[in-house]
Parts: structure tokens; sequence; C-alpha cells
């Protein structure tokens, strides 16, 4: 399966600012030399060796995420319906997906407006003959996405004709697995206010992606980790909520997120191959997120140099193959 990022910030949207830019252009013109403007060729390796924060943006939008599965990649499920769904709604359509007689299916987590604010502007939602098959653990998904966009809020609504896709519910409780496609996706419920799920993604020859956005450990929860470490076991692939350092994780308390830290702890207690760093905090920019990546990288080789965990921060953009 394919896995990739569309959305990859925590709480609210942000997108990269005019200051920001304009930092990054003078960072960058600093840091060159002649030698590395003669010729395209010494530009492209000089761009390609700078930090990720100046050479790129890990992105603003808010969690949506596309999988492609299936022996030719061409059944697709989506993961919550955050800003992020909308390039990716696009993109579906600029690959000659969803424009009619087209199938997709979304999974959610929870309802948080970080989450489901996108779906208003998810185009192939508007285009009849489409079908789209909601999936969550939440069992009353259908009505809190109808009551994200009464008239008052938004001027068309849930159920209104304008929004022609045909939408299909499909609840399913906590711990238990439905299958979709070639997949076997299990719910877990996880700490968060309000109430949130995790989903493992699991294929036929046992590749396992793990999506465990919004999920709160800290040090005071770490009793009943088991569940946990046994529902991530052997994932190829573990996104992870790190919206917080670790020192500002120790003052937000059941605000409902974890940091980097005891996300490396766990994904090494679960004999995790790769742990993506997610939900990024909107107060942190590009440069911040290069230190928290590499605070990451440090902390994991302080605390099991042997483990082959590999960590990566998540940007919009990213795309997995496992
Ligand atoms: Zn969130
Ligand atoms: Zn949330």
């Amino acid at each position: 399966m394919r896995i990739r990022f569309w959305g990859v910030r925590g709480s609210l949207s942000s997108p990269i600012t005019h200051d920001q830019v304009q930092a990054k252009i003078r960072k960058v013109l600093e840091l060159a030399s002649p030698a590395d403007i003669l010729s395209r060729e010494t530009v492209e390796n000089f761009v390609e060796n700078l930090p990720f924060s100046l050479k790129g943006t890990y992105g603003g939008n808010t969690t949506s995420l596309e999988i492609a599965t299936g022996e030719n990649h061409d059944k697709i499920i989506l993961i919550d319906a955050g800003t992020g769904i909308r390039p990716l709604g696009n993109s579906l359509l600029g690959r000659g997906r969803m424009k009619g007689n087209d199938e997709l299916s979304i999974f959610f987590t929870h309802s948080h407006w970080d989450h489901i604010q996108g779906i208003m502007f998810f185009t192939p939602i508007f285009i009849p003959g489409n079908t789209i098959s909601f999936y969550s653990s939440l069992p009353d998904i259908e009505e809190r996405l109808r009551y994200q966009q009464p008239f008052t809020h938004f001027p068309v609504p849930f159920d209104d004709t304008v929004m022609a896709a045909k939408k299909i519910f499909h609840t399913f409780g906590e711990g238990e697995s439905v299958q979709v496609y070639d997949l076997t996706v299990t719910s877990k419920a996880v700490r968060h206010p309000g109430g949130c799920y995790a989903y493992t993604f699991t294929n036929a020859q046992g590749k396992k992606f793990v999506f465990s956005s919004d999920t709160e450990f800290n040090l005071d929860t770490m009793d009943d980790i088991e569940q946990y470490i046994r529902y991530y076991q052997d994932a190829d692939v573990l996104v992870l909520d790190t919206q917080y350092t670790f020192e500002e994780s120790l003052q937000k308390i059941d605000w409902g997120h974890s940091s980097a830290a005891i996300a490396t702890d766990i994904a090494i207690k679960s004999n995790v191959k790769k742990l993506i760093l997610f939900h990024h905090d909107p107060t942190y920019d590009d440069n911040k997120m290069d230190a928290v990546t590499l605070q990451a990288l440090k902390y994991k080789d302080m605390m099991a140099p042997q483990h082959p965990l590999e960590i990566q921060t998540a940007y919009e953009g990213l795309q997995l193959e496992i």
C-alpha cells in the first residue's frame, strides 16, 4: 500500500507567512557560495543538501491522508477530512479519479474541527455518480458531519442534493475489524478529550500501517501502556501524535497529545519499523520542526542505539510505500 500525507498540522491550519518565506530566502543566500551557483547542477545539489526547513515546508493543512491499495494501487482510502482533503480531492480529479461513477472510502478518527472541516471543500463529494463510504468507530459520525454545516455556518447542507455523491455510512465498534478492499482495518480507542480512535490497516501480505493521531501518552498514563504496545506491535509504519516537545507535554497534561520522546519509547517497545511524527503544533514553524526532528533522532540514538527504528517527521507530500 502507498500512503501519502496531505495534511499534517494539528489543531488549526497554519499557512506559512510572508516573513517566514523571506527569512528562508535570506538564510539560503547567506549559506550559498559562488561555487554553489555555477550551474543548474550545482544549484540542484546545493538545494538538495539544505536543511528541510530551508528547502521546503512541513505544511499548514490539517489531517488528511490517502492510502492507495489493491493490486494496481487503484483502491483509495482516506483518513480524516482536515483542510488537506481539499488539495487531495483536486489531485484525485487531476488523476482522472472521482469524476463520477467512482468510489472511495474515508475513515474518521474523531470529529474535532481539524479532522472534519475540509469535507465541504472536497470537490468529489459534489459530483453525481460518485460513492463515498464513511467509516468510523464513532456511532454518530453521520450526525456529527451533518451538524457541522447548518445553513447559518455553510451555504450547502450535508444532505443537500448539491453534495451529490452517494454517501454510505458504516460504523464498527471499538476493537472490531472491517474489511475494506484488501485491507483489514481494526480500531482502538485512544486517550483524547471527547474520544478518538486509532486504526490499523493490514493487507494480505501482513504489511501493517497504524494511524494514531490525537493520542495522549504521558508519564501518568504508562500503567495501561501494554494494550497499546500490543496494538502497535510490529507495525511497518506507525503515525503517532507528537504535537508537543517533551518539556511542553509536561505543562499540557490532559490536552490530548503526546511528545516525540514518549512516541519513540512506545515505538521501540512495540518493535515498529518506522515512526512518523505527526499532528504538528500550529505555533511550531519549520525551524522548530527541524529541531523537533533532530531531538527525536538524538533521543532514539541515546535510548536504543541498536534498535533499527527509523524516525521521520510528516510533511505535506510525504509518500511511503509498504
Ligand atoms: Zn487533531
Ligand atoms: Zn482532536
